[in-house]
């Protein structure tokens, strides 16, 4: 596209969402640079999935059979009880047969490593550094990086995760934007299986969780469990997040006991509450933001690389549309994309009552005995 050459547009965050705008940004002719917090592109952390309209765009950028080749894929989750005995389950795939198209699980290892090779010859990355200050002229947006460096870009597109620093710096701060969904999470991933591979088992009491994911010769621990109101906790200290966890589940039925000296044994440790982002604009002048920044629907939603990839894809859309003028795209891309961003959200808010946090014996006995789906 002619007149989008020379146009320079700079990316906060080389996950998620930062990759798969920077592939759009460049394929629509911007001069793309992506500035990374991580000394490297971040690979740890939970599985993701691409689901329903996300794989349609991963197969306009080229990536679609890439990601596919890499599936994991949950084929069966099973609902135990105190006894470990399965009350119910779901199996998500028929005998013998393929999984559908629309509906890929992969770990965020190969997700990223499949975008940074296909981006590594036409996009500049930047990585133990960040945005420190933005100044908007007509013209263009200044930008001063942490290490003091200045340079002028024409887009600032923050795609910097939940606890975004372009949202920070440039729409106020998280607690505007932020809702806390009753409930807060934790995963643990260990390298062994604790149940079989591609099998998904969830034990509930009231108020509480345990789900083991296991895939690869790796099981995914998760607790998730019910909280009226925000807990005080130190986010930098894990210990005491830990003793949380090891506090709360003590003493609880089926396989916790094996479960929690795994948690106190293992090196990873993520810890954090259910919480959504809800912004009423996701632009402001020269800056969008793209993914957990502008819209995270929390994990219980499923859906957090589906919706930075379609995020991703909206925005270039939009901008290829308005041949560039931002002003125009920055609007379709708040308007097109805010009905799916709705659904999504309010699918994930159910599945954190309905699914991880179940408050009564009653509504356990009837999820592990119904036929659910999320
Ligand atoms: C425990 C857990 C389980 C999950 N399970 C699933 C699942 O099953 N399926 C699914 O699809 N999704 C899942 N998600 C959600 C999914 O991980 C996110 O929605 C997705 O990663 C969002 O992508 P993103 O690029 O917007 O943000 P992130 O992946 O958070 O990436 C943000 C990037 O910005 C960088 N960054 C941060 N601050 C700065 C800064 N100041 N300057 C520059 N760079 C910065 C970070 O280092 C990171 O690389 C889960 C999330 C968690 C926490």
């Amino acid at each position: 596209m002619e007149s989008l050459k020379e146009k320079k547009v700079l990316i906060s965050g080389a996950s998620m969402a930062g990759l798969s705008t920077a592939y759009w940004m460049n394929k629509l002719g911007y001069k793309v640079t992506v500035v990374e917090i991580a000394n490297e592109p971040r690979t740890a952390g939970a599985a993701v999935d691409i689901k329903g309209t996300a794989s349609d765009a991963a197969k306009r950028m080229g990536v679609f059979e890439q990601l596919k080749s890499h599936r994991l894929n949950v084929e069966m989750i099973e609902f135990k009880n105190a006894e470990d005995i399965t009350e119910g389950s779901i199996s998500l795939t028929s005998e013998g047969a393929e999984p559908p198209d629309d509906d890929i699980e992969i770990e965020r290892d190969k997700f990223v490593s499949i975008f940074i090779d296909k981006l590594k010859n036409d996009v500049e990355f930047i990585f133990n550094n960040s945005i420190a200050a933005l100044n908007e002229t007509k013209d263009d947006i200044q930008v001063t990086f942490k290490n003091g460096s200045q340079q002028a870009f024409d887009l600032v597109l923050g795609c910097d995760g939940i606890h975004s620093a372009v949202r920070k710096l440039w729409f106020g701060d998280e607690s505007e934007y932020s809702h806390f969904l009753k409930g807060y999470f934790s995963i643990i991933i260990v390298n062994k299986l604790l149940v079989k591979q591609k099998t998904m088992q969830m034990y509930n009491v009231p108020d509480k969780g345990i789900v083991l994911n296991a895939y690869k010769n790796k099981t995914d621990i998760i607790f998730c469990f019910f909280s009226e109101k925000e807990i005080p906790y130190n986010y930098r200290d894990e210990e005491q997040q830990r003793k949380i966890i090891l506090d709360l589940f003590e003493g609880q039925g089926w396989r916790t006991a094996e479960i929690l000296e795994e948690v106190q044994r293992s090196k990873s440790f993520y810890f954090d509450k259910f919480c959504q982002i809800k912004m009423p604009s996701w632009t402001k002048g020269r800056v969008a933001l793209v993914g957990d920044a502008a819209y995270c629907a929390s994990p219980a939603a499923g859906m957090g690389a589906s919706l930075a990839i379609n995020g991703a894809t909206a925005l270039a859309d939009a901008l290829e549309k308005h041949k560039g003028n931002f002003e125009l795209a920055f609007q379709d891309y708040n308007k097109n994309l805010r009905p799916f961003i709705e659904d999504v959200q309010a699918t994930a808010e159910l599945n954190v009552q309905e699914m991880f946090n179940l408050r009564t014996e009653e509504a356990i006995r009837k999820r592990n005995t119904q036929k659910t789906s999320f």
